[in-house]
């Protein structure tokens, strides 16, 4: 675990509330909201992101949580976002999926 901040979450070392959690995956809301709806999902192995991952259904299962969890916020539209790499954004280094919904989203992202 280290000091991975999501192990922490995920093994409920630090308090949190989850909006959904299975064997494999939580979602919990981003500290920092970039959007009225800003859910991370992540899962509970340790994998730094995706140039560390290998298992095609464990990413397919993941992935699957977006929509699932878009419908139970009512979003008709939503944005995924995973960076990969501190050049790319990512700041906690442990996988996680970006839903982002319940406003306009632009493009080019930035
Ligand atoms: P990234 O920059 O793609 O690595 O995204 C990391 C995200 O995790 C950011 O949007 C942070 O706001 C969010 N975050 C970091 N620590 C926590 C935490 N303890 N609880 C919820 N969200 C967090
Ligand atoms: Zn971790």
């Amino acid at each position: 675990m280290g000091d991975c901040i999501f192990c922490k979450i995920i093994y409920k070392k630090i308090p949190s509330q989850p909006v959904y959690e299975d064997e494999q995956a939580m979602a919990i809301e981003d500290r920092n909201p970039q959007a009225p709806v800003h859910l991370l999902v992540i899962p509970k192995r340790h994998i730094v992101n995706l140039f560390d991952a290998d298992g095609a259904a464990q990413i397919g299962a993941l992935l699957l949580l977006l929509p699932r969890l878009a419908r139970e916020k009512n979003l008709a539209d939503f944005r995924t976002v995973i960076n990969s790499g501190a050049g790319a954004g990512q700041s906690v280094f442990h996988l996680h999926l970006h839903l982002l919904g319940g406003r306009p989203m632009h493009w080019p992202p930035g």
